[in-house]
């Protein structure tokens, strides 16, 4: 079959993992051209190139151009086969965004599968491990996709060492879902994880994150024993039917009050937006979406990951999405036949 034909140079390291899922899913092989082209330092990470060649692995695919910094790529998949996969990613690089890579694939295979995934779970500009666990998980549950997660040691960056386990059960065609409407609030709950760093740090950072957002539930969790220092803080609101977290990461020269500020005040722009979906989860349900050929969701003001990912969505799949204003910065998100 003709490879299609992608230029990743509109966005990140998303179109190239969606590319990846969904090459796995139909068969369909791709290039892919100017791979993270504007990024500071374009081409295949470290992360990306774990995405490649696990996702070689678990379908009996083949890779050009699988090396660190190649800007182009030719993927071919053969059959997924479930089984038992360990991938390291070899630094703090997020296991999240490998297991999403890996998950619709695996959905779609003919038994049930286990990973063990190393490397980062709670990194800058990923999902943290809990994001995934407590909100991308039971989101995309509504569409019949089924897999259990654990955390089995924390990885901040840049020490790594992180791992998480996965077990992923196959589920045939996923379900459309309909996401346009909050239900009540039933519940809120603060969590700041911390390893190595004095306990002073993540008290002020609970402290700061409780005095913008309220919340009965709020704790600071010690990881230790483990590699390297982190600290971490997750505020999530749950309605009746879904969940959202946000999150900020302390980072070298920024105070800790500043960090569970700012995680506190993500929260709140999402509920003062009325939406269901969040931010994050809004560019992470486009690809459960059209694998199921249908659905709607609202989401509060999607960044630029939902066009780049709606373009090579669109490439693989019959399917047509279209975005319009849904009020107060929210975009209603719907997809249906092309
Ligand atoms: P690069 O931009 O350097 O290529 P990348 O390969 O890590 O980076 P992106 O293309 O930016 O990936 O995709 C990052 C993904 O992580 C997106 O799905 C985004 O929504 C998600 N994400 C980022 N921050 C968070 C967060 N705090 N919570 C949940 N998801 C997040």
């Amino acid at each position: 079959m003709k490879p299609l034909q992608l230029d990743g140079s509109a966005g990140g390291g998303q179109m190239l993992r969606t590319a990846l899922s969904l090459a796995m899913v139909t068969g369909q092989p791709f290039r892919m051209t100017n791979i993270r082209g504007k990024r500071q330092k374009p081409g295949l990470m470290r992360q990306h190139l774990t995405c490649v060649k696990a996702a070689c692995e678990i379908s009996g695919g083949t890779a050009d151009g699988a090396e660190i910094r190649s800007t182009e790529l030719v993927f071919r998949a053969g059959k997924v086969r479930e089984g038992s996969y360990q991938f390291a990613i070899g630094t703090a690089g997020s296991t999240s965004l490998l297991f999403q890579t890996l998950l619709p694939a695996l959905l779609h295979a003919d038994g049930p599968s286990t990973l063990r995934l190393e490397g980062g779970t709670h990194n800058p500009m990923a999902p943290p491990f809990d994001f995934l666990d407590r909100v991308f998980l039971p989101a995309i549950a509504r569409a019949g996709a089924r897999a259990e997660l654990s955390l089995e040691s924390v990885g901040f960056a840049p020490a790594g060492g992180g791992a998480i386990t996965t077990t992923i059960h196959p589920c045939g065609k996923l379900a459309p879902m309909d996401l346009t409407a909050r239900g009540e609030p039933t519940g809120t709950r603060i969590r700041v994880i911390t390893r190595h760093l004095p306990l002073s740090i993540a008290g002020r950072m609970l402290d700061a994150a409780l005095e913008s957002f309220p919340c009965k539930d709020a704790a600071v969790e010690n990881c230790e024993p483990g590699p390297g220092a982190g600290v971490s803080c997750h505020v999530e609101s749950e309605f009746t039917g879904i969940r959202e977290m946000t999150s900020a990461i302390g980072e070298h020269g920024v105070s800790a009050e500043k960090v569970g500020h700012r995680a506190a005040k993500l929260m709140l722009d999402f509920i003062g937006c009325g939406a269901p979906v969040g931010r994050h989860l809004a560019d992470q349900l486009l690809l459960p979406m059209a694998l199921a050929g249908e659905g709607r969701i609202l989401a509060m003001s999607p960044d630029s990951h939902v066009p780049t990912n709606i373009a090579v969505i669109e490439k693989f799949l019959p399917v047509k999405f279209h975005v319009s204003d849904g009020g107060r910065g929210t975009k209603l998100i719907e997809v249906g036949a092309a």
